[in-house]
């Protein structure tokens, strides 16, 4: 008697994928997420991909937890394994839905057969299940309309399976098959959001992260390797460059017009990232930007800092509210290590009335005094690479 998961081919987001593909990547995803929890076997029949312990004492609820948070799957069972015997199955099913079964009001039971030499019938099946769950429970009822816990017994062609109501997975389709993409990662609460959001549509994620030390600490760029392995427990490892930012923000506020330090930055960052992204073959970039939120993140701002940049760059919280995207990053937990007060890159020398309403040409102006592609060249040269795995 063991406990395995299910995952059944309606629950996975297929559409316009071919599906042999999906589910390959799909069950290459998992096998990295679990593997350091012991050894798996995986199953795939027809309509459903099975997850198999094979070694003794895996922790299942580990399992579940990680198999919860990779993308590609709407919902997933649990089921325990059990042998082809209708005393086993019924002195079994009670006990293994017990932490469903106690708190409900009403259920049901129903039986699939694909072994049809199996000595009873489907409905014979529900009836002696059913029988075993209202004794053990006889505070329930059973409501085949609108149960609240469907049990589910499956008779195999080895074995019968027994499964209560599934659980939510992380949805999105499966890492990788969207390709690769870049996410400017801040310390904040934004973009964390935001990568995990669009590793949720099968991105792959690299990162980077511009600092500015001595006016950033050596804890922020932990923060930041914190924060990405929260992501990364969903989206899988992610491969983060870490920018010295220093130079080139001391030349801005040398040679620049101090109401448009935070744009130019901003340009800067694109421009990096953008030739970042292009020699590990990504492409797009991703930021946490919400429109209105800063002054850098009206829509003249946007326009200035996107005229830059040489690949599309993807703000999947542009029409987010704060609480929405706090909302989020609790549900992720990165909220609580967002929120740890160390200094941004961009929180150092900030313009007391910043531009909101600029223009390109008032930004190609400003930047004039300024040796751009020196500037560029010199920081993605000079880049840390780590790679932060789940
Ligand atoms: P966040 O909460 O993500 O820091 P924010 O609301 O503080 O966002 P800004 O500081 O204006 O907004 O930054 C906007 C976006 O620019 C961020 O979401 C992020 O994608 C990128 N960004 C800001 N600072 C950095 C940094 N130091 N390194 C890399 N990207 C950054
Ligand atoms: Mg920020």
């Amino acid at each position: 008697m063991k406990e395995i998961i299910l995952i059944k081919n309606g629950e996975l987001a297929l559409k316009g994928l071919n599906r042999a593909t999906f589910e390959d990547v799909l069950i290459k995803n998992i096998r990295k997420r679990i593997k350091p929890l012991g050894e798996f076997e995986y199953r795939k029949e027809q309509s459903t991909v099975s997850v198999v312990p094979i070694s003794d004492d895996i922790d299942m609820d580990e399992v579940s937890k990680r198999v919860g948070r990779v993308f590609g799957i709407a919902r997933y069972s649990r089921a325990l394994q059990v042998s082809k015997c209708m005393d086993e199955i019924k002195a079994n099913a009670p006990k293994y839905l017990e932490n469903q079964l106690r708190f409900a009001r009403t259920f049901k039971v129903e039986a699939k057969r694909s072994d049809k030499k199996f000595p009873l019938t489907s409905p014979e099946i529900s009836a002696e299940v059913g029988g075993a769950i209202l004794s053990a429970f006889p505070n329930l009822k059973v409501d085949v309309r609108n149960p609240e816990i469907i049990v589910t017994v499956e008779i195999r062609e080895k074995f019968a399976f027994i499964r209560g109501n599934q659980l939510v997975g992380a949805g999105g389709l499966p890492t990788g098959t969207s390709g690769k993409a870049t996410v400017l990662i801040s310390g904040g609460i934004d973009s964390p959001v935001a990568a995990f959001m669009m590793a949720k549509r099968g991105l792959t994620l690299n990162a980077v992260h511009f600092a500015s030390p001595p006016y950033t600490s050596p804890q922020s760029e932990d923060k930041v390797h914190r924060l990405l392995k929260q992501v990364a427990a969903y989206s899988g490892s992610i491969t983060l460059f870490t920018v010295g930012f220093t130079e080139i923000q001391e030349a801005i506020r040398d040679n620049c017009p101090e109401d448009m330090f935070t744009l130019i930055m901003r340009r800067f960052m694109m421009r990096i990232a953008s030739a970042i992204a292009e020699k590990e073959d990504s492409k797009a970039l991703i930021t946490g930007e919400s429109l209105g939120q800063v002054a850098s993140q009206t829509l003249p701002a946007i326009a200035c800092t996107d005229a830059v940049a040489s690949m599309p760059v993807f703000r999947p919280l542009i029409g987010n509210d704060k609480n929405e995207i706090i909302t989020v990053s609790r549900r992720i937990e990165t909220f609580d290590i967002s929120i740890e007060p160390f200094e941004d890159c961009c929180t150092v020398f900030t313009p007391k009335h910043p531009k909101t309403k600029p223009t390109l040409q008032m930004l190609e102006e400003a930047e004039k005094s300024l040796d751009i592609d020196a500037l560029v060249s010199s920081a993605v040269e000079n880049t840390k690479v780590t790679v932060v795995r789940f």
